[in-house]
């Protein structure tokens, strides 16, 4: 077999086998393989006329099929897997080879095979793809990690093939060293889930409170995409309040039962930044908020609690209570992006990755699922400032956030009232008071340790370490 391939992926299901013709069709030979020929088969059928494809059914041939250095992409099943396909394709590489990982990997397993591999000679790219299977037929943000030499080799090409953000800048950089790239994969989809629980909790209000019909809360996200929170999230929202169910003619929200579900990235987000320290509690509540979703027994059994019943408003009232739930939702998204900018500049210090935050927010401009018009002004906001402590020390989002605030908390009021759960709209105006806060209850949280547990506090006055001899005979 000739190696004519530049590139090839293993891993043929949805997204692998759209990530291939989105090679082949920017000009690429790319080299296909799966673990069940007959999806490799499927794919030429079906789209061969695409572009160049070179079919293979076993490890020798796809290797055999490749151009040196060999790019081989896996878009497999994260987990064993993805170790299998290592275990199997590596002992046929030679140094300077590049296993390229697409799937979603938890970054710890990505720098365990990095460093195996580099041993080797064999680089590893652990590498985010967001978009599903559309952003990776027409062009996902993708977000590298490994090697600057394979950067050096990949980037062209993975920029050929990403998503471009309005400005035509592709929506991928090299994230930074070995686990980095699914690092801040992570960190995104935690994001992704804030963000939707947030316009989850603005939906409810509107509905509870403002009484609004599904139908007619689709015009006000459509009408809101045309602002500030212009984004892919409030615009697939619209598409799924103005949907009616065939069958029932009822608005399709209300014949979907209420309990989401995840595949673990969130939960993941948040395990690490319990580790790292890191207060993101919007993303936090977010993951929460799918898991008391999912308790159907529990919720089933608590429903006889009392508790308000929200009452829906009169139509003027309504109105403007609708503008201030903009409001309401755009300041806390801003904490939210703020608590996951904030949990990736702290994994990138604990792992010396050497994040740039702004780049980040760049490639997130487009192809993602979380793309955003804001996201220009988080960029401008560390290209202004790349010491940046927080999104909340910019000045332009600490201005919106002062004109928003007002609204923020009438309408945390107002659900308090009404009874509507809004966790991740009050966990992040909680985290904006903590920090604004010139004292926290901490210092009686250090009292009450040095009490029961000897284990001492720093005073506001003088230096050093105190323990008190507190009463009794503790
Ligand atoms: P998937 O359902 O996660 O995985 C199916 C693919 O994995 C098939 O090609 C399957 O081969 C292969 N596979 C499973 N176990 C294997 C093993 N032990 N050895 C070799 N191959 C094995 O497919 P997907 O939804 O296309 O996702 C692929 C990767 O992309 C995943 O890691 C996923 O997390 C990630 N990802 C998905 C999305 C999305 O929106 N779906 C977005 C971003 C990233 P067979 O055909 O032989 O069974």
């Amino acid at each position: 077999m000739s190696s004519t391939a530049q590139i090839g992926v293993t891993g043929l299901a949805v997204m692998g086998r759209n990530l291939a013709r989105n090679f082949a069709r920017n000009g690429y030979t790319v080299a296909l393989h799966n673990r069940t020929n007959a999806r490799t088969r499927a794919l030429v059928e079906e789209f061969g006329d695409e572009g160049n494809f070179v079919a293979t059914e076993s490890a020798e041939d796809f290797v055999a099929a490749l151009e040196r250095p060999r790019r081989l992409v896996v878009m497999v099943k994260a987990g064993e897997p993805t170790d299998a396909v290592i275990a199997e394709f590596a002992p046929l590489l030679e140094p300077g080879d590049m296993i390229i990982d697409g799937g979603n990997a938890h970054f710890a397993d990505t720098r365990r095979r990095e460093k195996e591999l580099r041993e080797r000679g064999i680089h590893f790219v652990g590498t985010g793809v967001s978009g599903g299977e559309e952003g990776a037929l027409n062009g996902p943000s993708i977000m590298p990690g490994g090697s600057p030499e394979s950067y050096d080799s990949l980037g062209p090409m993975l920029e050929k093939i990403s998503a471009k953000a309005k400005n035509g800048d592709p929506c991928v950089t090299h994230i930074g060293p070995d686990g980095a790239g699914h690092y801040v994969k992570m960190v995104h989809n935690g994001i992704e889930y804030a963000d939707m629980q947030l316009i989850g909790e603005a939906y409810q209000l509107l509905r509870d409170v403002a009484g609004r019909s599904p139908a007619e809360i689709a015009e006000i996200f459509r009408t809101w995409n045309t602002g500030r929170l212009d984004s892919y999230l409030i615009e697939i929202t619209a598409e799924v309040l103005a949907h009616t169910d065939a069958d029932t003619g009822k608005p399709f929200v209300d014949i979907v039962l209420d309990q989401a579900e995840q595949k673990g990235t969130g939960r993941w987000t948040v395990q690490i930044a319990l580790d790292l320290g890191v207060p993101v509690s919007g993303i936090a509540e977010a993951v929460f908020a799918r898991a008391v979703s999912g308790h159907a027994g529990l919720r089933e059994a608590s429903q006889h609690l009392a508790g308000p019943s929200p009452r829906a408003m009169g139509e003027d009232e309504a109105a403007a209570f609708a503008d201030r739930v903009e409001q309401a939702l755009y300041a806390s998204k801003v904490v939210s992006y703020t608590q996951g900018f904030h949990q990736i500049a702290a994994g990138s210090e604990q792992y010396e990755w050497n994040i740039d935050l702004g780049k980040v927010a760049a490639i997130w401009r487009g192809g993602c699922i979380i793309r955003a018009a804001f996201l220009d002004r988080i960029t401008q906001a560390y290209e202004a400032q790349p010491g940046l402590v927080s999104l909340l020390a910019d000045k332009g989002f600490a201005e919106e956030i002062a004109a928003a605030q007002d609204d923020w908390r009438t309408v945390l009021t107002t659900a308090v009232t009404h009874g509507v759960p809004t966790p991740a709209l009050a966990a992040t105006l909680a985290y904006y008071d903590s920090l604004r806060a010139p004292r926290l209850p901490a210092a009686l949280t250090q009292g009450q340790r040095d009490y029961f547990g000897a284990h001492t506090y720093h005073r506001t006055d003088r230096d050093g370490t105190f323990h008190t001899l507190w009463g009794g005979d503790r």
